[in-house]
């Protein structure tokens, strides 16, 4: 109906009767209303009132939608960048919330009574756990890497440079030496090669993408050379033809002509992969590449390690040192939040037997959320699933037992897959796409996955007390109406 007809564009004060309680703040809610009714308003069409609030409530849900939320994960991917990483245990997350609500001596010496350092005990358990001369910690990875190229890249070197290269040298160093098999990108928007060019280096690009040589690094060397980096293809695997010089005869090369070699490692796995369970492969461990004489070191905070977003940097003092020193270091540091978690987490890799470095002493209890769930064996899984499968009989959704694999995931060992149980839901009318549909609309979502024409919950990376929550949520797929 146009303008002229009987229909009018509703008050937004009657919409928002009509609509009635929902579960966002008024104000988002009247933004909404204002916005579609508007949007009528410069149209054609008047459609109907029904039509409008239909229309109105679409909105909200959608922007409901978007508000961080729990959600159950049934996909098996223990690291997931779209469900946030890592999730955190209770005794950090403790931690982090007494820190949290209360004062706190960030910055505070309490022996001294005046300024403290910021992250001083967090330094010494990093720097501790990777075997390093010291550690430090920004807000992520791709900060850390930026960090690292902006300080050498174009810079003054501050101690190594011998007699030779100060004074009468003018030459800039500002070149990255890089293999072209680890220019990669990295999820959305972590391109390697673009991050070393915004952080201004200039790329010496060696090898091919399949082979590099110890030799293709010692010609890329020349004044102009700021670093060798080597980065951990940590989301891709290569096989067949396939050649790289071992991380210990970059770092003699490097150390032969004094130029600083930095490996970005990804994930900073703290434990051995292959022994947390069997079917995984070995992921780099910092300890091993400070081992092998890499300078300096940085890898993510809530991958593998299992901690908060963070970016880790360790290696020799001196260069922790003067990239603490840098302005942009400021911008790049973590808050009292993610500085607590991220000390609790270190604390527990120090104290746990379970998920302490060999290197390091005795311990105590709580574990590490992520090497828990590689560690669940498939009875305790397959215990899990025959009680949810028998709470389920009779409720129109047939649900079995069945076989899944387990990835890491977050980009970390691409290859490597754990077998695990699953959930297989089937329904004599609804399709496996409608049913992950209303799994996933409901308040709390549950995300599975449909492979070879069947829905899966991995319950791998299902917390166990989610289980009731599972139960619930897969009876409502039969009650619940069209969405
Ligand atoms: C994940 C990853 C990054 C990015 O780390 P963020 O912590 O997400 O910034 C960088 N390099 C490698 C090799 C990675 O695997």
């Amino acid at each position: 109906m146009n303008r002229s007809g009987l229909r009018s564009v509703p008050s937004v004060d009657r919409v928002l009767r009509e609509l009635g309680v929902t579960e966002l703040p008024r104000p988002l809610i009247v933004r909404i209303v204002r916005r579609e009714i508007d949007a009528l308003r410069k149209g054609e069409e008047i459609p109907a009132p029904a039509q409008v609030l239909s229309r109105i409530r679409k909105a909200v849900q959608a922007l409901a939608s978007l508000r961080i939320q729990p959600l159950i994960n049934g996909t098996g991917i223990l690291v997931h960048t779209n469900f946030g990483r890592a999730p955190l245990g209770p005794l950090v997350v403790e931690r982090l919330s007494t820190i949290a609500s209360s004062y706190n001596n960030l910055e505070y010496g309490a022996v001294s009574g005046g300024r403290g350092s910021r992250a001083g005990y967090l330094e010494e358990g990093l720097a501790v756990l990777c075997n390093s001369e010291a550690a430090t910690v920004v807000n992520n990875n791709a900060a850390a890497l930026v960090l690292i190229v902006r300080h050498l890249c174009g810079s003054a070197r501050p101690s190594d440079a011998g007699p030779s290269h100060s004074g009468s040298d003018k030459t800039v160093r500002d070149e990255v030496i890089i293999s072209r098999g680890e220019l990669i990108q990295i999820g959305g928007g972590f391109r390697v090669p673009e991050i070393l060019e915004s952080s201004g280096a200039r790329l010496r690009e060696i090898g091919t993408t399949n082979k590099t040589s110890l030799d293709d690094y010692d010609r890329a060397i020349s004044p102009r050379t700021a670093m060798i980096l080597k980065v951990h293809r940590s989301n891709f695997f290569m096989d067949g033809f396939v050649e790289s010089p071992r991380t210990s005869e970059i770092a003699t090369l490097s150390r032969r002509y004094k130029v600083p070699f930095i490996e970005d490692l990804g994930s900073g796995a703290m434990v051995e992969t292959e022994r947390v369970a069997q079917e995984l492969e070995h992921e780099p461990i910092p300890r091993e590449a400070l081992g092998h004489g890499v300078d300096l070191i940085c890898f993510s905070g809530d991958k593998l390690l299992g901690g908060p977003q963070a970016g880790v940097i360790a290696g020799k003092a001196k260069w922790v040192a003067a990239l603490k020193r840098e302005p942009l270091f400021r911008a790049l540091r973590c808050d009292k939040l993610v500085l607590s978690a991220l000390e609790a987490t270190v604390d527990l890799y120090l104290t746990e037997s379970k998920v302490r470095p060999s290197h390091v002493g005795a311990g105590g209890s709580e574990s590490i959320r992520v090497i828990e769930m590689m560690r669940l064996t498939n009875e305790e899984l397959l215990e899990r699933a025959q009680a949810i499968v028998s709470a389920l009989r009779d409720t129109g959704v047939t649900t079995v037992v069945g076989e899944g694999h387990s990835q890491i995931g977050g980009g970390t060992l691409p290859r490597s897959e754990i077998l695990s149980v699953t959930l297989d839901l089937s329904h004599p009318t609804l399709k496996p796409q409608e049913i992950a549909e209303r799994l996933r609309t409901r308040a709390i979502p549950v995300v599975g996955y449909v492979s070879r024409g069947t829905f899966k919950i991995d319950l791998r990376t299902v917390f166990r007390p989610q289980d009731e929550e599972l139960v619930k949520a897969i009876c409502e797929v039969c009650n619940r109406g069209v969405v």
